[in-house]
């Protein structure tokens, strides 16, 4: 794995044999520092400045495991496409598209919201989140030494009823989905293919994620350029960037990013 910035020319050059950049960017942990609440997360004001200008050159999308609304209304930016629940529905301009799931999935999912709507009550510290399609299980703030017994509960109420659906892990949250194929890289290549027809220029997808669920994105955006906050070994992607903090850097170098490009374009 590169580090970002000191990797800088290499990567321009790989923008140099296209005719624009379409930034994706997952938001919790990437655009957002992770906060012990969910609803507490914000996009700072600086990352939000250098965002908005950025749109007014090339397209980008947001792509969190949030619901769609829920992430909109975090980000706030006009102009940008957003998709939600791990890239199983997204919305460019006005319009929004989602995976088809069954009526059974369905049906089992909101049996599984309605079991653990009163997990917070039983396990103080835990918060759910309703998404789009499923439901999210925070345990970041759990008592600590209450996992075990959390995690027995959810066997015994919850198992039997997964036909359908299935169980995605990140950073001290279980969340419950529908059982598809679909994730946040056939997401990003399906707004990859929607702008290139759009602008009408051959755009190269650069991808920051930070999580177990950007890995999809990383892998189906080979051919572009994909980094990870923080090192990791076990990360398909290219670079990395130290935290949460550089998003906002790497966004203003994109934004630099001159008459040179512009010359391509042209
Ligand atoms: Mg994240």
């Amino acid at each position: 794995m590169k580090e970002f910035f000191s990797h800088w020319p290499e990567i321009q050059t790989k923008f140099s044999k296209k005719q624009g950049v379409l930034l994706l960017l997952d938001f919790d942990g990437t655009l957002s520092p992770i906060v012990s609440r969910p609803s507490g997360a914000v996009l700072p004001g600086k990352v939000k400045d250098e965002l908005e200008k950025f749109a007014t050159r090339y397209p980008a999308a947001v792509i969190s495991g949030r619901g769609l609304k829920d992430v909109r209304r975090k980000v706030g930016i006009r102009g940008l496409a957003y998709a939600g629940s791990h890239g199983l529905v997204w919305q460019i301009g006005g319009r929004i598209s989602r995976v088809l799931v069954t009526g059974q999935t369905a049906k089992n999912l909101a049996h599984i919201k309605k079991k653990l709507r009163h997990l917070p009550r039983v396990f103080p510290g835990v918060i759910l989140e309703n998404k789009d399609f499923g439901l999210a299980v925070h345990y970041r703030m759990l008592a600590a030494g209450k996992a075990a017994a959390l995690k027995s509960f959810v066997s015994k109420e919850i198992l039997p009823h997964m036909s359908g659906i299935r169980i995605q892990k990140g950073k001290k949250v279980v969340e419950f989905l529908p059982d598809t194929d679909w994730n946040k890289g056939k997401c990003a290549l399906v707004l990859w293919k929607f702008f290139e027809k759009k602008t009408k220029r051959r755009l190269a997808p650069l991808y920051i994620g930070d999580d177990a669920t950007d890995e999809s994105a990383f892998a189906a955006l080979k051919r572009g350029v994909t980094v990870r906050v923080g090192r990791s070994a076990r990360s398909g992607a290219e670079y990395f960037i130290k935290d949460s903090s550089r998003p906002r850097g790497l966004i203003a170098l994109l934004n630099k990013l001159g008459p040179d490009f512009q010359k391509q374009r042209e």
